[in-house]
């Protein structure tokens, strides 16, 4: 799984998949992730939180408005590991946008941390959408690459989806086309990219957009967010 990548139309609804979607929708156990059931949907519904949603949205608008590439790395972390990824907001033609994520590194997880989304007014804690950090007081934690002491590990603990200053002006400057990566530093990449990730880029915008596969009266699939 080197490159994931989703195509945008205007109205940021996905378009097409491409990449190696499917089989990481499926080995995460997001069946109703794969790209039959996305397809048509808008990118929205996949995004936790109303800041983390402003961010991106600013982003590809950011995007097309200027005819730039935008480059972005985030987390996405597994129950058991830290994944660092790289995202490039490629603009296209009618507004299209491609959207593609690119695997930089990912190193076994110190603490199993478990979370859900916090029920309307249930006591939660912070956790940052795009590095993983949690709000302990006022300090923001990454807590799954350098452990944690609250709660026990493998507890299941609620959330509510914000973006830590950190990475509200790491947005800001990626807008600026000045972008700052979020890799540690004093870490090396676990897994290097196998090629170069404009390499991957280029491949992911020629080979691995499928075709378009518009969906047809889509539901809600049970792997939305
Ligand atoms: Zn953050």
């Amino acid at each position: 799984m080197s490159v994931l990548s989703y195509l945008l139309d205007q109205e940021n609804r996905i378009v097409a998949t491409g990449g190696g979607w499917d089989d990481a929708a499926l080995s995460s156990g997001g069946a109703g992730a794969v790209s039959e059931a996305v397809v048509g949907l808008p990118l929205r519904d996949f995004v936790s939180g109303s800041a983390s949603w402003s961010v991106l949205n600013a982003l590809l608008y950011q995007s097309r408005l200027s005819g730039k590439r935008i480059k972005l790395d985030y987390r996405c972390d597994t129950v058991d590991a830290a994944r660092a990824f790289r995202m490039f907001l490629v603009p296209g033609t009618d507004g299209m946008v491609l959207s593609s994520h690119h695997l930089l590194w990912s190193r076994p997880a110190k603490l199993r941390r478990l979370y859900r989304t916090a029920a309307e007014n249930e006591p939660a804690v912070e956790r940052c959408s795009f590095c993983n950090s949690v709000r302990r007081g006022p300090f923001w934690t990454d807590e799954v690459l350098n452990g944690g002491v609250h709660p026990a590990t493998g507890q299941v603990e609620a959330v509510v989806y914000d973006v830590c200053p950190a990475c509200r002006e790491m947005a800001r400057k990626a807008v600026d086309g000045h972008p700052e990566g979020i890799l540690p530093p004093d870490a090396g990449p676990v897994s290097a990219p196998r090629r170069d990730a404009e390499d991957d880029l280029r491949a992911g915008m020629t080979a691995q957009v499928v075709p378009l596969k518009r969906a047809a009266g889509v539901g809600s699939p049970p792997g939305r967010r």
